[in-house]
This record gives structure tokens, C-alpha cells and sequence, in this order.
């Protein structure tokens, strides 16, 4: 089997014609192969840079496209593929977008390793260890305090044990701070696991610190990216000092940063996005590295039925991954783009057995959305 042909989607839901929270774009890759199998992938980026990192035709040795590098290639070959797209695009890739990138065409090779195997992807990770994995919903808060009780309330009538919120207003004003968690907590009870999202919103670890305490009775569950995800010395410096478990990494790319990040962070919690990181193959190494260091690896994940295809398939071959984040986006990319999208069933999200990520695309959303 060879790859014929990389198809790199950019896709933009025109804000004129419909308003949605978060996942107003996405860009997915199609590998395509001799043998009539088609990977499927994407990155949780920007689209067009994305799509340069692929299709850039090569500038020197260190400057080549994804796509360039891969046509020719057996897909089976998954590492051997990974280190090769490493390598070649080591000068404008390394991080960042060029991570991004290798991520997409990552996750669609495993998707066509399990097509072509006939099993699906988690059996190639090693074999799965549940059937269902749990999920927590993600919300933006109000901007009122008080109007975040319905929002919370109406995630916990859907089947959620475990919520989230985080963006918005949140982390700009101490006392709305405060009284947005006050709201929810009061609203959903003691049982409900709820964790904040500061999106780096906080800035200093001095900040987080007195708002980390003062937050003490709300029983949080995590605090995530109280700071920015490069402040390693603000994390430590927080983590043995609060209560809170304290999360972050979303934005970080490869094994190398994560083991920075691991080491020196002390974080409870890192959360490498599976669009973003370097794919299934790099999550793996990342999950092992948090192992060693006793930190739970709980995925970002906010995009399209594509990403939450190929993070279930990758929690389900993790001893250790019983928890991932659920979009509550009501954007046609996250609600429609896969036509058999992994439904939220009563708090958790059932694992496939079908040949690969077991998604179909849907072509209409494709063509409707598509930006040429
Ligand atoms: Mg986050």
C-alpha cells in the first residue's frame, strides 16, 4: 500500500449565517492510498498555516512539506513516518503548527492501519481497557454570576458528573471570580466534580495562589492554566502550595516540551491535545512520561467528532484514561461534520469497534463549509 495523495480541508462556518460558541473553523486532512483506503485527521489549529505546513513545496533540506515527504510511502509505517516528517520539517516545524500538522496526517495513518487491519484503532494502541470512557462538559461562563446556575444545571440534567468552565470573563475580575464558582458550586451541589479553566488569565503565581485560596470552599477539582503554560517555575511554585489539583499543558507540542513541563511543573494533571501534540504516536510517549512521574493525563479536546474519535480510541487503550472533555460547541463542524459522531450517553462517551477511528465524514458539511 502506498499514499497517493494528502487532501488538506480548511473549513470556516460564516459567522453571518450562524453564530455558534467556539468552533468557527477546523482544518482536516484526507491520506489517500493506492489500496482505496483514506485516513482521516485534523488539527486543532489554524487552518491555513496547517494547510502551508503540508502542502509548502520544499525549500531546503530542513524546509519540506508534510506532503511531499509522504507521497510514495507505505502508511503502515506510522514512526518511521513520524520521524521522517520530524526531521525534514525541523527548520519552520519542531513545534508550534508544524506539530500541528504532523499531528493531522498522524492521527489519519492510524486510522488507515486499523481499515487495513480490520480492527480498530485502540487494538494497534494495545488493546482497550473499558467501553466507555467519562466525559466532563465544558462551558463559557456568563458574564452575570448568577446566570451560570442554568448553564451548569442543564450540563448535569444532560448525564454530566463532572464539569468545567473557563473563558469569557472568567480570570479577568477577582470578585466575578469568585462569586461565577460560588454560583455553580451552589448550583450543582457537592457530587458534581467542577474544575476551572484560566485560560493563563491569572498571570502571576502570586495572583493564582490568593485566588486558589480563596476558593478553598468551593471544593474545586482542578485549576487549569492559572498561568501560562511556559511559566514552569509558577506552577511549581503553586503546586505544593494549594489545594486544588493544578492542570494545564493544552497548548505544548511534542515529548520534548511535555517532559519540561512534566519535570518542572509538578502539575496534578497535564492535558496534551491528541490534534496538536504530535498525533497518537507522540501522545503515547507523552502518557508513558506522565506515568513516571505520578501525573494524570486527562486530554484536551474541543474540535470536531474527528479529534473526539481519535482521543476515545487513545484513552481506551490507557491503563490509566477514565476522563476526557466533552464540547458542548454547537457549531455543524463539532455536531455534524462526522456523520456518526460519538454520542454523550448518560456521563460517558462509548468506545467504537469499528475498523480504524470508525468515523464517517459527511460530505455535505464538507462542501457546504469548505474554504477554497
Ligand atoms: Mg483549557
Amino acid at each position: 500500500m502506498k499514499i497517493t495523495d494528502i487532501e488538506v480541508i480548511h473549513l470556516r462556518v460564516p459567522s453571518a449565517e450562524k453564530t455558534c460558541t467556539w468552533g468557527e473553523d477546523a482544518v482536516i486532512v484526507k491520506v489517500i492510498t493506492d489500496s482505496g483506503i483514506i485516513g482521516i485527521g485534523e488539527a486543532d489549529s489554524s487552518p491555513s498555516v496547517v494547510k502551508a505546513c503540508i502542502e509548502t513545496p520544499n525549500s531546503n533540506l530542513y524546509c519540506y512539506g508534510l506532503k511531499s515527504l509522504l507521497i510514495g510511502e507505505n502508511p503502515l509505517e506510522i514512526e518511521r513516518l513520524w520521524n521522517k516528517m520530524y526531521w525534514a520539517s525541523n527548520y519552520m516545524g519542531r513545534r508550534g503548527a508544524g506539530i500541528h500538522a504532523i499531528s493531522a496526517i498522524d492521527i489519519a495513518l492510524w486510522d488507515i492501519a486499523g481499515k487495513h487491519y480490520n480492527v480498530p484503532t485502540h487494538t494497534l494502541l494495545g488493546g482497550k481497557y473499558r467501553d466507555k470512557i467519562r466525559a466532563y462538559g465544558t462551558f463559557i461562563p456568563a458574564d452575570r454570576p448568577e446566570d451560570n446556575r442554568d448553564i451548569a444545571r442543564k450540563l448535569v440534567e444532560q448525564g454530566f458528573t463532572s464539569i468545567k468552565f473557563g473563558g469569557g470573563v472568567f480570570g479577568d475580575d477577582p470578585e466575578v471570580d469568585v462569586e461565577i464558582v460560588r454560583n455553580v458550586r451552589e448550583e450543582v451541589g457537592d457530587d458534581i466534580e467542577v474544575q476551572i479553566d484560566l485560560a493563563s488569565k491569572w498571570g502571576t503565581c502570586g495572583h493564582a495562589l490568593e485566588m486558589c485560596r480563596r476558593m478553598e470552599e468551593f471544593n474545586l477539582n482542578w485549576v487549569e492554566e492559572p498561568v501560562l503554560a511556559d511559566c514552569l517555575t509558577s506552577y511549581a511554585k503553586l503546586s505544593g502550595k494549594v489545594s486544588q489539583k493544578i492542570a494545564g499543558g493544552e497548548s505544548l507540542t511534542t515529548r520534548f516540551e511535555f517532559s519540561d513541563f512534566l519535570e518542572k511543573s509538578h502539575a496534578d494533571i497535564v492535558q496534551p491535545d491528541i490534534t496538536r501534540c504530535g498525533g497518537i504516536t507522540e501522545m503515547k510517549k507523552i502518557y508513558d512520561m506522565a506515568q513516571m512521574h505520578g501525573t494524570r493525563l486527562v486530554p484536551h479536546g474541543f474540535s470536531t467528532g474527528i479529534l473526539l474519535a481519535a482521543s476515545v480510541h487513545f484513552l481506551a487503550a490507557c491503563e490509566h484514561g477514565t476522563l476526557m472533555e466533552y464540547s458542548q460547541s454547537d457549531s455543524p463542524l463539532f455536531t455534524d461534520l462526522v456523520a456518526n459522531r460519538l454520542p454523550f450517553e448518560d456521563g460517558f462517551v462509548p468506545v467504537p469497534d469499528s475498523p480504524g477511528l470508525g468515523i464517517e465524514l459527511n460530505e455535505d458539511v464538507i462542501a457546504k463549509y469548505r474554504v477554497e
